[in-house]
């Protein structure tokens, strides 16, 4: 399964959800980027100037660390995919990769949400810059403005979560990710969810088109 959509819209929640319904490992381009951001590796600084910058690390990095992922013991039994594909020529790369294995994809559900929901949803997040805990200002204060519920360190705007830098992760979206859209649709595969409803019913929609089939 891929979930698709723009930066803000709840995919990581919502493949969380799955991965724990459906017991399949949960695979987050972004996430397993942040970690090797943390512990220094190669990968790690190659990715970071892209990332503070809003843009899009390059398709053979991606697609290289993806190919390695599926291909572990975990990913046999299916798997949900996380901020990937994100261009067109990653979406060819993992269908050659699935093809090659005599696989096909499932499910792409796309979460539309309105692009200046997004931008209210994601330059009111905040970040503990000691302990890396997550708090919104509206959806999840924190109980001290400012301070860390979990260890009283200082929360912060990370720099990609800045309005500057969500306005230009949503251009980017729009220009390299969305004709991804009409890639799936044409496949048969896409399904559209409504992504401004509440978390919980956001995936009943996801889990009542799964349960269809
Ligand atoms: P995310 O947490 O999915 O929003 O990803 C955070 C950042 O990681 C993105 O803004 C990109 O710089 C990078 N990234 C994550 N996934 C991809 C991908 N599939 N292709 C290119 N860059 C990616």
């Amino acid at each position: 399964m891929i979930l698709l959509g723009a930066p803000g819209v709840g995919k990581g929640t919502q493949a969380e959800k799955i991965a724990n319904q459906y017991q399949i490992p949960h695979i987050s381009t972004g996430d397993i980027f942040r970690s090797n951001m943390k512990a220094h590796t190669k990968l790690g600084e190659q990715a970071k100037a892209y990332m503070d910058a809003g843009t899009l690390v390059p398709d053979d990095l991606v697609v290289a660390l993806v190919a390695d992922r599926i291909a572990q013991e975990d990913c046999q039994t299916g798997y949900i995919l996380d901020g990937f594909p994100r261009t067109i020529p990653q979406a060819e790369a993992l269908e050659e990769t699935l093809h090659k294995r005599g696989l096909a994809l499932d499910y792409v559900f796309h979460i539309v949400v309105p692009d200046e929901e997004i931008i209210a949803r994601m330059s009111g997040r905040r970040a503990c810059e000691n302990c890396g805990g997550t708090y919104h200002i509206k959806y999840r204060k924190s109980k001290q403005e400012g301070i860390c519920d979990i260890c009283a360190g200082k929360l912060i705007t990370r720099q990609d979560d800045t309005e500057e830098t969500v306005r230009k992760r949503l251009s980017v979206y729009h220009t390299q990710t969305q004709p991804l859209i009409q890639f799936y649709e044409e496949k048969g595969l896409l399904v559209s969810i409504d992504g401004v409803a509440e978390m919980d019913d956001v995936f009943k929609q996801i889990r009542e088109q799964i349960e269809k089939d």
